[in-house]
């Protein structure tokens, strides 16, 4: 016998293969198969993969067409599962994909055994790969001795392992399986989603405790992020901390905040994901609209298998197509079955295929063989691939930290010696002071001097410090092209590096190369500092912005006038001019509109005017004015405290613009370094808009240019410190300037945003090494320590710190006080309320004892309120008014009420005579009194009732 009876089944798939490849003769022409597929809930990218796989075959394989049913049903839910099942079998489908969640798979696995349908599933599953499931995920054993390859490799020998839950359990609990319990100490700690909710902390910081270094840690992708986070929150993300991490999508999460930490990170990858074919199937996968790179790091490994197992699963159709005879089975029918369905699982498991995850090929058990896995490192250039593990390569784990980019090996530059190009000025690179002769690289010190010594200690480099006298940091000769200065003497090999204030233009970034911007800046302008400007005639008015004037003239107004018009309507106003006479003619109110306007007035400056009000509305509006007053009166106050000691900028300019207006008038003088990139900014933009203020900042700049040239920056300063010259020159250097030399300061803000950077020739290999250098000085502190060292420290720094007198005071506007105006309105309108409640009552109370309607009441008094002139009201006495209107605890007369039919009483001679005594003595005591009105602006008395009125009350305005 040539085949035991075992190898049949495979000859016969090989023989079909070999038809499909040439073609059946009897094969009909693309058919139309129905495949189902059954997704948990949250897998939607699953799905998309799985949908750009059939849209593929659809689209570019003639031979076949497939159509797509897709369930989706809960995690974990076995009734859902067989209920999908069922449906699509129904459908008619040929094979069935999905679902992720255990249970479900299993449920769908059962079901697909017994109608004899391919299940092809994409998950972590250890159970024997038979019946018609086919498994395109690696086999967990094997996945196992590559974790247990590279610990032996790395040289562990105690670790402790971190797994999430049952799943990652059985991964590792195999591992700790393989190694020796008597040489090996394997610590297991778990990370429990669930009930942790999501914090590990506890756990990580018990393992930090123990002073544990090497982990190797195995969860879903799902949690990964957060457990590496608080890792490095507790800190176990330090240079002795070593960690291998099993998920095979771990290239898909962030890693960046932990490329700088130097925590030995190694993980291991199905995909490569910077492979042109597989960043091509991403991003069509996501749907993103333009091709792009980093798509790739997107994929997960599902998703590629899914898109594999699709395109795998259409090629076994393809090669069993003239058995496959598409039915409609019912779940409930014993006998019914897929008559294909075993050939199209043994013609899968026999295909070898090319697929975004590696050749895909099963060995005689159904797992999934020969397959490759790189293993990368997190290091300072990003996931770099330092090995590869094959399954059928012995040994199978190849580490040979391949493929690391040159640029990005820390070690690249190590042991070399740069000419350092420096230039003299202050504070990024100065000649040390020293009485004893200083050689070599200890004759300097500033700022970019300390950068190179921090990058030499990180990259171990030597270096040498050249030092360019002219100061001339580079400009490109318009004519011929050559650069001048630093720029130049990198092109010409003199030095390798070049650092000092060294802005990288785009120009200069043309010609050379930069590292990353060690310092961020921009164009400012130096100026003296103001000077005290003599105060104006109404300075006085200064505190105040114009608004909140005109404001407060109209309040003053207004509620002088509401005064006035509370007083009459106030009846407690209303008061007897003689209390030793129980029975007034008439009362008299103090009220009017002079007096308001004095009480206003006095309360405004502060100052009493013994005006004494009465009613509740009254005083409530005059509480309110008190408050609006005092407040206002304070905050003019301090305003004015600071206005005075405010000083000006003489000649006057804040910004960019008034500096280009004024400047030819106020006679100031403009420049910049000849030759610096600020110059040049400055000619760019005259060469795009001569009248725009940059292009007219540039005239006045040539023109200055003419009389004085500005070599160096120091020469710009001391030209500022002069007066009437505006230096234009980059932030960083004008703050060093201005926190030493008190009499400067910068007007107005940075014009543009730019860096310093180290420049060196173009296509050097060491940039990205100084690049990550410099990242790190900045991650770790060094830099803004460096910084504050040159800036506030050395050489005379912080010098100007105190120095308050140039704040700018600003009237205080209406934002400013809104709060004040709205309380005095509010309580304005409440006292309007209670002047109209207090007036009701009383019309109430007399209408009552007069019998007359409440209406007739308020009408008469009503009219009476208009007579704005008369400020005396006449009234009739009775019995029941003395009693009310008790004057001598200076209550309100309520009630001065004529009854009917009494006319002749009161208009009796006796009271005539009365009337006219009080008169007399009024106008007597009108001389001493401020309360009474002085008689020259007397308004006629209300003249006393008549005999027939029934509207008797002492409101009566009969004329
Ligand atoms: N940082 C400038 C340069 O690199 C020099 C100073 C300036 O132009 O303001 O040219």
């Amino acid at each position: 016998m040539i085949f035991s009876q075992k190898h049949l089944p495979l000859f016969f798939v090989r023989v079909l293969i070999v038809f499909a490849n040439f073609g059946f003769p009897w094969a009909q022409d693309n058919r139309e198969y129905k495949i189902g597929a059954i997704f948990d809930e949250s897998n939607s990218n699953q799905e998309r993969a799985l949908k750009e796989a059939v849209r593929e075959i659809n689209e570019f394989d003639e031979d076949i067409n497939l159509s797509l049913l897709i369930k989706r049903i809960p995690r974990d839910n076995p009734y859902e599962a067989t209920k999908a099942t069922c449906d699509l079998l129904e459908d008619g489908i040929v094979g069935i994909f999905g679902p992720f969640s255990e249970d479900n798979s299993n449920t769908v696995q059962s079901i697909c055994d017994l109608k004899e349908i391919p299940h092809i599933e994409v998950r972590w599953d250890d159970y024997p790969q038979n019946g018609t499931l086919v498994n395109l995920h690696p086999y967990p054993d094997t996945l196992t001795k590559t974790y247990y390859d590279l610990i032996v490799s790395w040289g562990w020998k105690n670790f402790v392992i971190l797994y999430e839950n049952n799943e990652s359990l059985q991964r590792v609990g195999e591992l700790t399986k393989l190694f020796e319990p008597k040489t090996n100490r394997i610590v297991m700690r778990q990370l429990n989603s669930v009930k942790s909710g999501g914090n590990y902390r506890p756990v990580l910081k018990e393992v930090w405790r123990s002073g544990a270094t090497h982990f190797l840690l195995d969860c879903s992708i799902e949690i990964l992020e957060d457990v590496l986070r608080q890792a490095q929150q507790v800190g176990l993300m330090t240079s002795k901390h070593n960690f291998i991490i099993t998920n095979l999508d771990l290239h898909t999460i962030e890693l960046m905040p932990y490329q700088y930490s130097e925590t030995n990170i190694t993980g291991m990858r199905f995909l490569d994901p910077e492979n042109v074919n597989l960043t091509e199937k991403a991003t069509n996968i996501y749907e993103s609209e333009n091709f792009q790179i980093f798509m790739g790091y997107r994929l997960r490994l599902s998703e590629a298998l899914t898109y594999d197992a699709v395109k795998m699963f259409a090629n076994a159709l393809k090669a069993s197509e003239p058995l496959v005879e598409p039915t409609k089975i019912s779940c409930y029918n014993g006998n019914d079955k897929l008559r294909s369905g075993t050939t199209i699982v043994n013609m899968m498991k026999g295909l070898e295929y090319p697929g975004l995850t590696g050749v895909i090929k099963f060995d005689i058990k159904g797992f999934r063989t020969n397959f490759g896995l790189d293993i990368f490192e997190l290091m300072e250039g990003g996931q770099t691939v330092v090995g590869h593990w094959n399954s059928s390569k012995i040994p199978p784990l190849n580490i040979s930290r391949i493929n690391i980019p040159p640029e990005f090996d820390s070690d690249d530059i190590r042991n070399k010696t740069f000419k350092v190009m420096i230039t003299l000025t202050e504070p990024y690179g100065m000649r040390v002071d020293s009485l004893l002769p200083l050689y070599g690289n200890d004759q300097y010190e500033g700022f970019a001097v300390d950068i190179i010594k921090e990058l030499a200690a990180i990259r171990g480099f030597n270096y040498t410090f050249l030092v360019r006298e002219d100061m001339k940091n580079g400009e490109q000769d318009a004519k011929t092209g050559k650069w001048n200065g630093i720029i130049g003497d990198l092109i010409d090999g003199v030095s390798d590096l070049a650092i000092c204030d060294l802005t990288i233009t785009m120009k200069r970034a043309q010609a050379v190369d930069f590292t990353g911007p060690f310092m961020m800046l921009g164009i400012s302008i130096l100026y003296t500092k103001p000077t005290k400007a003599p105060p104006s005639f109404f300075s006085f008015a200064d505190p105040f912005a114009f608004e909140v004037w005109k404001l407060l003239i109209v309040c003053w107004v207004g509620v002088a006038l509401i005064l006035f018009i509370l007083g009459r309507i106030s009846p407690t106003e209303w008061e007897n001019p003689y209390p030793c006479i129980e029975e007034p003619e008439y009362l008299v109110n103090q009220l009017d509109l002079r007096n308001c306007v004095w009480f206003i007035t006095g309360s405004i400056m502060q100052q009493g005017s013994e005006i004494e009000l009465k009613s509740i509305s009254t005083r409530m509006i005059a509480g309110m004015w008190w408050f609006f007053t005092l407040l206002m009166v304070s905050s003019y106050t301090a305003s004015l405290a600071s206005f005075l000691t405010t000083e000006k900028p003489d000649p006057h300019f804040e910004n960019l613009h008034e500096l280009v207006e004024n400047a030819e008038a106020k006679h100031i003088r403009i420049g910049a370094k000849d030759g610096g990139a600020t110059e040049s900014f400055f000619k760019d933009k005259y060469a795009a808009d001569e009248n725009g203020d940059f292009g007219k900042a540039y005239k006045l700049m040539m023109k200055s240019r003419e009389f004085l040239k500005i070599k160096e920056n120091k020469d710009g300063v001391a030209e500022a410190q002069k007066g009437y010259y505006a230096f234009f020159m980059e932030d960083q250097s004008i703050e060093y300037e201005t926190q030493r030399k008190c009499d400067l300061t910068q007007v107005g803000n940075k014009l543009d945003e730019k860096g310093y950077g180290i420049a060196m020739r173009k296509n050097s290999t060491y940039r990205n090494s100084l690049s990550t250098g410099i990242l790190k000085l900045q991650n770790n502190g060094k830099l803004a320590e460096l910084k504050r060292k040159w800036w506030e420290e050395r050489k005379g720094g912080g010098q100007c710190y105190d120095d308050g007198g140039s704040s700018d005071a600003t009237p205080l506007n209406l934002s400013g006080v809104e709060g004040v105006f709205w309380v005095t309105i509010g309580g304005t309108i409440l006292a309007i309320f209670f002047a109209i409640l207090e007036n009701s009552m009383y019309i109430l109370k007399k209408s009552r004892r007069t019998g007359v309607p409440f209406l007739e009441t308020l009408k008469d008094e009503t009219k009476f309120y208009f007579r704005f002139g008369e400020m005396e009201k006449e009234v009739g006495m009775t019995e029941e008014s003395t009693k009310e209107g008790s004057e001598e605890n200076g209550e309100i007369p309520y009630g001065f009420v004529q009854k009917e039919g009494s006319a002749e009483t009161i208009q009796s001679k006796k009271s005539k005579k009365r009337r006219s005594r009080s008169r007399r003595s009024r106008s007597k005591r009108s001389r001493t009194n401020m309360e009474l009105r002085p008689p020259s602006v007397r308004s006629p008395s209300r003249k006393p009732p008549s005999v027939n009125s029934n509207q008797t009350g002492w409101l009566n305005n009969e004329n």
